[in-house]
């Protein structure tokens, strides 16, 4: 059992810190919020080091580095209302949902959401919405949102998740099935601008039936 996070997390913040994430608001959350809860018990030792874990049903929990780029990407625009796609753990809805006003995620693997409700509930994280269902197609009636992150990487950038950004709005996506990219969208009215950041891996945005 983990009784004391607070200086393994302080460590994990530096190290953040070093490696280029500058926006203190991102890192004093990442600071705070218990990452070890998000995880196997058995691996909640590791959980404050820099690297992805395993969750089960062969998916895993995000690098932290990799969850505070997103971040830090998506507050450089401003988001409030923000779509995630691929709950996963629930850690980075944890983290969104701690700097912006409503957080709406879905999921395909109804387990996994199971788990990650009942966290979000324990750190009393209130303004998250989830769904169980397939990502593809985002979540139309809840849209549009400013900020759209995908923590699973796809083929291609899902139509569907385009027509639901706001005018102005920015989605962050893996794109990509052995080589994978960060890409980096915005929309201005019909015409999207994209941009390439670097090579990133992920567990792939799966098409199709919900488990
Ligand atoms: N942000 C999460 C990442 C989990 S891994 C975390 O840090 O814990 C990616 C997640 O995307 C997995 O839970 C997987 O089940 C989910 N996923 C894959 N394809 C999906 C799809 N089509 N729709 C919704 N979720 C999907």
């Amino acid at each position: 059992m983990i009784q004391n996070f607070q200086g393994m997390a302080r460590k994990l913040t530096a190290k953040l810190r070093a490696e280029g994430i500058s926006n203190p608001a991102v890192l004093a959350v990442i600071e705070s919020t218990p990452r070890h809860l998000f995880m196997p018990e058995s691996l909640a030792h590791k959980a404050y080091e820099n690297t992805a874990l395993p969750i089960g049903q062969g998916q895993t929990i995000s690098q932290p580095l990799m969850v505070a780029s997103m971040t830090q990407l998506l507050m450089q625009h401003d988001c409030h209302k923000v779509l995630e796609i691929g709950t996963g753990s629930g850690y980075q809805t944890a983290i969104l949902a701690q700097l912006v006003d409503q957080v709406f995620s879905v999921e395909r693997i109804a387990e996994l959401q199971y788990q990650a409700k009942r966290r979000l509930k324990k750190l009393d994280l209130h303004n998250v919405s989830m769904r169980h269902g397939d990502g593809w197609q985002g979540w139309k009636s809840k849209g549009p949102f400013d900020g759209i992150i995908v923590t699973a990487a796809a083929s291609e950038v899902p139509p569907a998740l385009l027509q639901q950004l706001t005018d102005g709005g920015v989605m962050v996506i893996p794109v990509g099935t052995v080589t994978q990219r960060l890409i980096v969208v915005r929309r201005f009215g019909d015409e999207f601008e994209q941009k390439e950041l670097g090579q990133v891996k992920f567990v792939p945005l799966v098409p199709g039936a919900t488990v």
